[in-house]
């Protein structure tokens, strides 16, 4: 379709907002997304029919191609015929690899359906449980896609009762999460179901796929489907069944429209009043409204600055608008909107509600800013919560002195680009640390550091990010302010398992507590009562409780004693690593009556000296993170393996084995990992594939600790030994 052509049929589509369908491929790595989102392009003529299948369209930065994995979250809009009619189909094609982790998140709160690609040979993958759990969370409805139907007949040579076995195991395993992990009421609603075309299978390599309907239709069967693979006649029956027609349906039929899905996806991101005109505004998906927009990705180009994506929910983004960024309250003008076709963008310069847009000119922003109109002021979307927390840090340096400012400039680009990365910069020491989700994240960022801002940088080995917590309760200690007229009692135990494990699934989110109802919720997972009235913030998967009653001007200093409080987490006493899980309870406090002496430079290091020293009384502990690790691999190689992991302070958790190969399940330590790769390769002549997973943190075995507090403090230029907790009581 001619350019200029496609450019009409997209401004007129994207104003019907029933044809709109914004979707995410999401799978596990190598699974197929790339190949499959390259078919649904040159379905609707972006790229050369020939090239689908081979040329990985969407994979546009040299090191993805390099590595032929894909990084970048990458965007394609496009006009696809569904009958006689046309559809919008915004698409985002998403990372699989689970250092990419918050790519994927982001993009499912653009999206309002996924595309679950599973491969028929490997099945349902640890990451294949990742993605839809990352879907489900954020209300975006799944459909599903078998892929790589081919090689179970060409190379696995299975008869069509092996194949609907695979194809059951596949299904039901899916149907299962979804029964799991969807919104309660969407449970049912959202089961996949074969005779529907709700799930479809094919080969996006060959360019064919069906499904049970298009079966009925077309009256070519499965056995139809064997012979023409047999007989080397792929090219043929991607003509009779071509892929692309087969996703387009599932994607029009199965998947919501932004009109359809706004209402009920927006009141779970947005915790505004929904009854005002721009809350009625997002549920009606209208243009005509106030703008309420979110920023989902940021893409650094440098000739036009920052690229965001930005799912809009309400109004309209124009050309020259000038836009409020309420995260960050402050003004923006936009320079540029428009949509994203792969590695080229088209200028609309108006994109209205129910799209994915890209806009320029809003510099400095971060993913997961809102957009809203400057006199329209809304409040912020949810954050966007991320399943994985970065738990491997390196130090990079910039080679000349000189390029220190651009490393520094070019570091906050990063982190506000992928919140799942975490930049400290020490603009003191000169030393700049970027903490990512495993090696891989941060060796990808570091090379494009190198390519794309051409800085010549050096990098330290990677190192571990530790957690500091407690293992038992002590307190109430005294906290003292410089000057002795401020003195805080405080209590520290761990924090509840419940509430705990309730911080890390997200069901309870972290903040300042605002609502009474959040006391109903800690109940309900076992809390005290009278504690579950009391607590007054939750930082760091901590809590801070008042359980003082009738102190004079405590109201009046509650900000600095939270303030210090979720600042002192941030370095704990042990070795200046976040502190996590812990519980603190305020139980007594005496206050100087003037409030010149009882200001900032008095309240905080009181409550900050209460809460450590209170910890190290506490029999505080380092937790290190944990990863699951899943090797497949033949029977022959079990044990092979196994010695590996266990050499790295790991072991088996889980084992099936399927035609000879075995699917094992570890957990070990991420600290041990490290060359894990090529060890298995080479235990297993090159045969085990592995992928990991975050499992969470776990207390370090004892016998570790004090060497591994000491190398942290040494890397840190701390003291070697912590102090006591006398230094803080004192
Ligand atoms: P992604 O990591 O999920 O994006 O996966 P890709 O689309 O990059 O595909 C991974 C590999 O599998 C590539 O070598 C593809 O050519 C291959 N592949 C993808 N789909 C099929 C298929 O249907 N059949 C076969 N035989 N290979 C496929």
């Amino acid at each position: 379709m001619a350019k200029e052509k496609m450019e009409v049929k997209i401004k007129k589509l994207m104003k019907e907002t029933q044809k709109i369908r914004n979707i995410g491929i999401c799978a596990h790595i190598d699974h197929g997304k790339t190949t499959l989102s390259d078919n649904l392009m040159a379905g609707a003529g972006l790229i050369s029919k020939d090239s689908a299948g081979e040329k990985l369209f969407m994979d546009d930065k040299t090191d993805e191609k390099e590595r032929g994995i894909t990084i970048d979250a990458a965007n394609a809009t496009m006009v696809q015929k569904y009958g006689d009619e046309e559809y919008l189909v915004n698409l985002i094609d998403t990372p699989g690899h689970v250092d990419f982790g918050g790519d994927v998140t982001r993009a499912m709160r653009a999206v309002d359906g996924a595309v679950v690609v599973v491969c028929a040979v490997d099945g349902i993958k640890p990451q294949t449980e990742t993605v839809l759990r990352q879907a489900l969370r954020e209300n975006v409805k799944p459909v599903l896609f078998i892929n790589k139907v081919d090689r179970l007949l060409n190379e696995l040579k299975l008869d069509s009762s092996q194949i609907e076995s695979r194809f059951l195991k596949i299904f039901t395993e899916v149907n299962e999460l979804i029964g799991k992990m969807a919104p309660e009421d969407k449970k049912e609603e959202w089961q996949l179901d074969f005779t529907n075309g709700s799930v479809a299978f094919g080969s996006a390599y060959h360019n064919w796929a069906t499904d049970v309907p298009t079966i009925e239709k077309t009256g070519i069967n499965f056995t139809d489907i064997v012979e023409y693979c047999a007989q080397g006649k792929e090219d043929e029956l991607a003509l009779k069944l071509p892929l692309n027609d087969i996703l387009v349906n599932m994607i029009v039929e199965h998947l919501p429209s932004p009109a359809d899905a706004q209402s009920y996806r927006v009141p779970d991101i947005w915790d505004g009043d929904i009854d005002s005109v721009e809350g009625q505004s997002m549920i009606n998906t209208s243009a005509d409204g106030p703008l309420a927009c979110m920023i989902t990705n940021i893409a650094n180009e440098n000739q036009m600055g920052d690229i965001c994506t930005c799912r809009v929910y309400s109004g309209a983004l124009k050309k020259g608008d000038e836009v409020y960024l309420v995260g960050s309250k402050r003004k923006a003008r936009i320079q540029q909107t428009g949509v994203f076709s792969g590695s080229t963008l088209i200028n609309t310069g108006f994109v209205p509600a129910g799209n994915i847009a890209y806009v320029t000119g809003v510099k400095d922003s971060s993913a997961g800013e809102t957009l809203c109109g400057v006199e329209n002021k809304i409040n912020e979307f949810e954050s966007i919560e991320h399943i994985s927390e970065p738990v491997v840090t390196v130090a990079i340096e910039a080679k000349k002195t000189k390029d220190l400012p651009k490393l520094i400039e070019v570091l906050r680009k990063v982190s506000r680009s992928d919140p799942t990365v975490k930049v400290n910069i020490n603009d003191a020491t000169g030393e700049q640390l970027i903490s990512g989700m495993g090696e891989l994240h941060l060796e990808v960022i570091v090379n494009r550091i190198k390519a794309d801002d051409k800085l010549d940088v050096v990098t330290s080995e990677p190192v571990i990010v530790y957690r500091e917590s407690v293992k038992s309760a002590a307190g109430p200690v005294e906290g003292k302010s410089p000057n002795k007229h401020n003195r805080f009692y405080i209590e520290v135990e761990p924090l509840d398992e419940n509430i705990f494990n309730a911080l890390n699934e997200g069901v309870i989110k972290e903040g300042r507590i605002k609502s009474k109802e959040m006391a109903k919720k800690f109940i309900e997972l076992g809390m005290d009562k009278e504690e579950a009235r009391r607590v007054w913030s939750i930082c760091n998967k901590s809590m801070f409780l008042n359980m003082t009653r009738g102190i004079q001007y405590l109201d009046e200093v509650k900000e600095m004693i939270l303030e210090s409080f979720e600042e002192s987490l941030n370095e704990g006493p042990l070795a200046n690593e976040e502190v996590m899980g812990v519980k603190f309870k305020l139980v007594d406090a005496k206050l100087h009556e003037d409030a010149v002496h009882r200001g900032p430079s008095q309240v905080p290091p009181a409550i900050r000296n209460a809460i450590y020293g209170a910890m190290m009384l506490a029999d505080p502990c380092l937790e290190e993170p944990i990863q699951k690790v899943y090797v497949s691999a033949p029977v022959e190689y079990i044990g092979a393996c196994n010695s590996q992991i266990q050499n790295r302070r790991g072991m088996m958790v889980g084992q099936e084995i399927f035609d000879d190969i075995s699917e094992m399940e570890f957990e070990a330590p991420v600290a041990e990992m490290f060359g894990f790769a090529s060890d298995v390769r080479s235990a297993t002549a090159g045969k085990g594939l592995f992928s990991t997973q975050m499992k969470g943190f776990k207390q370090l075995p004892q016998y570790l600790q004090d060497d591994i507090v000491r190398q942290i403090r040494q890397r840190k230029g701390l003291s070697d030994e912590p102090f006591k907790a006398e230094h803080y009581l004192g």
